[in-house]
């Protein structure tokens, strides 16, 4: 996905400057982050993961440092050459002492979640006095305060997704295989805009109850709940929905929980306001389907941050710690599943606004009959 950068190396600057604050407040004295999206969201370095490592390394004060394998520097382009001091690795080189010099003066060393425990191990045996944290507990709290330029762009994402969401009675029919349908969801998306597929969940029939369903060979028939689950980046911004579909007749008892899960759906939206822990905002989806009896039918929690990665902070589950702030992305996914039988779920993804969510998917979240 080795693309240009869609951003300036004011951006990154400020990026990382935000980030120092942020470090001072998890009491991280420095960062080395391998390739990953923290890596692309610190400098635009969208590298290769490989055994022999990049790592970039950033302190309190001194110019971020990327090192990289000598054979791969001629892929760090603009605008990351303004934004860190590239240091070419050679195959004679130990890239491990190089990064430990760059980190000898930190006591605590905020390494990328991200990383190979091949590479980490390594910055151990080197760095054995130095006390190790997770570079999220820095990172991910810039990270999830979206800027302006980020929304755009998973706006655009959304609204490729919400194409093909709208398009499903044309793209999805009867008689295909759930991996038939997926490809087809995937062209679909390619089609409406997004760089990439990342992913297509095809779930049908019974198999509508299992969350995270991989597509099968088997085919869509009359009287099937198929649960179509996708998303698709552009310009490495994510965009993750869910719609169901029922094929026919729907089966006994259908309506009703869909207008469950679609109030839950309504109701988490509605609650995602700036200011509102993200527990607050699982609770107010899950309580309208605990009351409809159905609490223990909703198996996991009722969304995930979206950015650069699909699933990141914050987290919008009953244990969450978070409290959401304007800026925040993330998805709104209850789900009903009867285990063996159907399973319903409606995603959209949502920017937490001052009094309410704010949808970015706008398609449709009716049953989808076909
Ligand atoms: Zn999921
Ligand atoms: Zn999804
Ligand atoms: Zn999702």
């Amino acid at each position: 996905m080795s693309q240009k950068s869609a951003f300036s190396a004011s951006t990154y600057e400020m990026r990382i400057s935000k980030v120092r604050v942020s470090m001072q407040e998890a009491g991280i004295d420095a960062l080395v982050v391998s390739p990953s999206s923290d890596l692309v969201y610190l400098c635009g370095y969208d590298a290769p993961v490989l055994e022999r490592p990049t790592l970039l390394i950033v302190d309190e004060d001194s110019e971020p440092l990327l090192l990289v394998p000598r054979l791969e520097a001629a892929r760090v382009l603009e605008p990351t050459t303004e934004v860190v001091k590239v240091l070419p690795w050679s195959e004679t080189d130990d890239p491990y002492e190089k990064a430990a010099s760059a980190l000898r003066g930190a006591r605590r060393i905020g390494v990328g979640d991200q990383m190979w425990s091949a590479h980490l191990i390594e910055l151990l045996r080197k760095l054995p006095d130095a006390e190790y944290r997770k570079a999220s507990d820095a990172i991910s709290p810039v990270r999830c305060r979206k800027e302006p330029e980020e929304l755009e762009l998973l706006e655009r994402a959304a609204r490729a997704a919400d194409a093909v969401a709208s398009g499903l009675s044309d793209i999805v029919s009867l008689g295909m295989t759930e991996r038939e349908a997926a490809q087809a969801i995937s062209s679909a998306l390619l089609e409406s805009g997004c760089d990439d597929v990342e992913f297509v969940i095809v779930a049908s029939g019974p198999n509508s109850a299992s969350p995270h369903h991989e597509p099968s060979d088997r085919r869509i028939s009359r009287g099937d709940v198929v649960v179509c689950d996708f998303g698709g980046p552009v310009s490495g911004y994510h965009s993750d929905i869910t719609r169901t579909m029922v094929f026919g007749n729907p089966p006994e008892g259908f309506d009703r929980v869909y207008a469950v899960v679609l109030e839950a759906q309504r109701s988490g939206v509605e609650a995602a306001s700036s200011g509102t822990a993200a527990a607050t905002v699982d609770r107010a989806a899950r309580a309208v389907i605990e009351k409809a009896g159905y609490g223990d039918r909703f198996i996991h929690r009722t969304g995930h941050g979206i950015g650069l990665d699909i699933h990141e902070a914050p987290y919008i589950a009953e244990n969450a710690v978070d409290v959401l702030e304007e800026g925040m992305c993330f998805s709104i996914e209850p789900g009903i599943y009867l285990e063996g039988v159907w399973g319903i779920r409606i995603e959209d993804i949502v920017v937490a606004g001052k009094n309410e969510g704010i949808r970015l998917n706008r398609s449709s979240r009716d049953v989808i009959y076909a």
